[in-house]
């Protein structure tokens, strides 16, 4: 739901923060140390809002939503899997932050097989939008791979 808002931001050449102020939408983007990027389950009328807002059916908004407990657990650190956030294969115009990355029990990449880079909440919850952290997540991976060719 958090990559999903930080998206529709983007569109718009938001923050996050903006867009709700524009919108009026009360959504409360602190709950997680991560910011936005991780929500906590939303109410149905605001659901009924973003739904209205992006032109989308309320039920697709329900299924991307962050189930109860994983954004209300303080993690210092996220997990993501680098090919899976850069390629999307259901869309390659659109990387997204997988939902399953903010299980807190997940470790692995389901698809590759290979263990979850962590990156700090406190950076990705600077992130005004999901450009912004598709740049910085790029920058990182880019210095580890530098480092790891050394
Ligand atoms: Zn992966």
């Amino acid at each position: 739901m958090g990559s999903w808002l930080g998206r529709v931001a983007a569109r718009y050449r938001m923050s996050v923060a903006q867009l709700c102020d524009a919108h009026g939408l009360e959504l409360d983007i602190n709950t997680s140390r991560a910011g936005w990027l991780v929500l906590p389950l939303m109410p149905d009328s605001i659901i009924s809002q973003l739904a209205r807002l992006a032109r989308l059916d309320e039920g697709r908004l329900h299924e991307i939503q962050t189930p109860i407990g994983w954004a209300a657990v303080t993690r210092r650190t996220q997990t993501y899997c680098a090919h899976c956030l850069f390629v999307n294969p259901v869309d390659v115009a659109a990387p997204r932050w997988k939902r399953v990355w903010l299980d807190p029990e997940v470790t692995c990449c389901e698809v590759h097989g290979k263990p979850l880079v962590s990156i700090n909440s406190s950076t990705l919850r600077r992130c005004k939008n999901f450009d912004q952290t598709l740049s910085v997540v790029g920058r990182l991976e880019l210095a580890r791979s530098r480092y790891a060719s050394r």
